[in-house]
Parts: C-alpha cells; sequence; structure tokens
C-alpha cells in the first residue's frame, strides 16, 4: 500500500489527504497474540513543512486475540493516533524521522509498526477476568468450581499481624 506523495513533495503548500482500508492478513502479528481478519483503517494527511514531510494518521482496527488469563478468543478494537516524518537525507536532528524512498510512503509498513507499538501487552476479555481455576481447569468466569483455594488478601493479612 504505497502513498504516492509526489504533489506535496513538489511543494510545501500542498497537503494531500488520504482515507484507506489496508489488508494487513498477510502480516504476522502472531508475535503479539493478534490477527486482523478485517483491513485495517486508516485515515490522515501529508504536508511539507519546508521539506520535512509530515505524516498524521487515524488507525481503527480489530483484532482476534486470546484472553491472557481465561483463554477464551476474544476481539478488540484499537484505534488510535500517530505521526511520522520523514527526510530526504537523514540528519542528527531528525533522528526520529524516516528517508523518503522515491515519492512515496509506504502506508501498511508505518502503520503495521505503528499497531504494534499500541497492541496492550496483556489482553484481557474482560477487566475483572476471573481467570482459570489452578487446579481444576473450569473457566471462573463461566461457574464456581468446588475446589478449595486459599484466597490470599495482603490487607487482612496486614490487619491479621496487627491484632497477633
Ligand atoms: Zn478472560
Ligand atoms: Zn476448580
Amino acid at each position: 500500500m504505497l502513498l504516492d506523495i509526489s504533489a506535496v513533495l513538489k511543494s510545501s503548500m500542498e497537503k494531500l489527504k488520504f482515507e484507506n482500508e489496508i489488508d494487513v492478513n498477510d502480516v504476522d502479528f502472531s508475535e503479539f497474540d493478534a490477527n486482523f481478519p478485517e483491513s485495517v483503517k486508516v485515515s490522515g494527511n501529508v504536508k511539507n513543512v519546508v521539506g520535512v514531510v509530515e505524516l498524521s494518521a487515524h488507525v481503527d482496527c480489530t483484532y482476534a486475540t486470546t484472553c491472557s488469563r481465561c483463554g477464551e478468543n476474544i476481539t478488540k478494537n484499537l484505534s488510535f493516533d500517530f505521526e511520522q516524518t520523514y527526510v530526504k537525507e537523514q540528519t542528527a536532528e531528525a533522528e526520529d524521522a524516516l528517508t523518503l524512498e522515491g515519492k512515496t510512503i509506504d502506508l501498511k509498513d508505518i502503520v503495521c509498526k505503528n499497531i504494534v507499538l499500541e497492541l496492550p501487552l496483556k489482553q484481557l476479555c474482560k477487566e475483572d477476568c476471573k481467570g482459570i481455576c489452578q487446579q481444576c481447569g473450569t473457566n471462573l468466569n463461566h461457574k464456581q468450581c468446588d475446589c478449595k483455594t486459599e484466597y490470599f488478601n495482603p490487607q487482612f493479612e496486614i490487619l491479621k499481624g496487627l491484632f497477633d
């Protein structure tokens, strides 16, 4: 998915708006336990600020993953903004900038890099997911098992210490 920015490169008055749907099915996100069955929506603009090309984008996507506590398959939404600058020649001042190659920006590549940065390290089906019983394997979100587990409450332990 290459974005043609030749008009922007010619004139610093030019601002290019874009709106795309990018298919990232072929990108391997398995390391992050995520895959994207639906295309990723990207919109934004590219402008030329005295020779520095600035890309601002908004990303909206849905991905499939598994809850890291109970192992259920879940679908999550991810929505974020990012900015990226591009320069023709790399200089020390512009160390966060990428070097332009030709008159295009590889939108898919930069979007995927930013998705990786935005993906949470831990996926949870819900904030208070109860997880799996360590003894019988029951998904405790669905039903309570009969296993006796010692629930360790740190605050309670502190109180107990006070009265001993
Ligand atoms: Zn869960
Ligand atoms: Zn159990």
